[in-house]
């Protein structure tokens, strides 16, 4: 009892004198909690401020949100990357709007909106509606396993529970959202895979820095197979300056957003003739864009821009033609074609 006091406070102490400053902490409405903690969850801090003040001045309301279609928010969201972040917050938002328009205070009815897991319901109960509950994310995972010394996997029984009683036992009857915060910003500064323990508030009485044995916890998975792919884009073009462009279906990977065709890339294939045989269309080359690389999920793709001209447009199943002018405008394409976009747009 007596540690967890001087534990609480000393973590308290810490997060009120060095807290760093974020426009959702100004403010922490559960609308706000809720779009800054889904945008948190890939994307570095720093990185998030521009585009969190973006999203609340186009969508400052759960309402406004709600009744936005996908496309504005696909836009407002665009280089966040993970789309499907930016899709369940949309759909959430309309769910809360046909149950009453706001957001429940409850972990099991956060749990039912779509795209809120425990780890954002946990943040929306604690920073928002200043409950007593757990929010455990990869920072607390690490400060918590290396604090107690937890060892196996966490996403597993028995150390799944032992990390959320543990955390959930650290936090005081008075404020609990504040230790609840500190940890969280401690892993996020100090106890980084490579910690700074003797900057942290609980150096003496972390058992991993005791032990030194930091590198231990937390329990590390074996990591995901990257798997690596080679595309060839292309970039029909006519005279008018409409181009062939896709969007990716709804359900799938990168599902919603606009790409140009591609298709399996071969060195030294004539493109020109892939393209007459796998989309039915007449182009000549023109030239080589710059190599582009794209990530997402498991996947590391090169991408192999072409621009080709086509001297009539045909119709190609499941692809439509579009205006240059507009093509910016209008749609949200995935990173690597966003990224050829621009080389086309400064090269026409
Ligand atoms: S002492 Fe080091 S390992 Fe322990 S919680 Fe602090 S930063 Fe993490």
């Amino acid at each position: 009892m007596y540690r967890k006091k001087v534990t609480t406070e000393a973590l308290k102490a810490w997060f009120l004198e060095n807290k760093r400053s974020f426009p959702w902490r100004d403010s922490p409405t559960p609308y706000a909690v809720w779009v800054s903690e889904v945008m948190l969850q890939q994307t570095r801090a720093s990185v998030v401020i521009s585009y969190f003040n973006k999203w609340m001045k186009r969508f400052p309301t759960l309402s406004s949100l709600a009744t936005a279609p996908l496309e504005d928010v696909f836009k407002v969201w665009e280089g966040l990357g993970y789309y499907s972040r930016a899709r369940n917050l949309h759909k959430g938002a309309i769910q809360i709007e046909q149950n009453g328009g706001e957001l429940p205070s409850t972990l099991n009815e956060l749990l039912d909106i779509s795209g809120i897991g425990p780890y954002t319901a946990g943040a929306i109960l604690s920073f928002a509606f200043h409950q007593k509950a757990p929010a455990i994310d990869g920072n607390v995972e690490r400060v918590i396993s290396r604090y107690i010394g937890i060892e196996g996997d966490l996403k597993k029984e028995p150390s799944k529970t032992r990390l959320k009683e543990a955390t959930f036992a650290l936090l005081p009857d008075r404020e609990p959202w504040v230790v609840m915060e500190a940890l969280i910003e401690l892993g996020a500064t100090h106890c980084l895979p490579n910690p700074t323990c003797s900057k942290c508030p609980l150096s003496k009485s972390c058992f991993a820095n005791r032990e030194r044995a930091t590198d231990l916890f937390p329990f590390k998975r074996k990591r995901q197979e990257t798997i690596f792919l080679e595309k060839q884009v292309v970039i029909l073009l006519d005279d008018a300056g409409n181009v062939l462009v896709q969007k990716k279906e709804e359900g799938k990977v990168l599902g919603g957003l606009a790409e140009f065709p591609s298709f399996p890339y071969i060195p030294d294939h004539n493109v020109e003739e892939e393209v007459k045989r796998l989309l039915g269309v007449e182009a000549i080359f023109q030239e080589d864009l710059k190599q582009e690389s794209q990530s997402f999920t498991k996947y590391k793709v090169e991408l192999y821009p072409s621009i080709l001209h086509v001297a009539q447009k045909v119709e190609v199943p499941g692809f439509f033609w579009y205006s240059l002018e507009d093509l910016e405008k209008d749609l949200t394409f995935s990173s690597g074609h966003r990224r050829i976009l621009k080389q086309l747009l400064l090269s026409v």
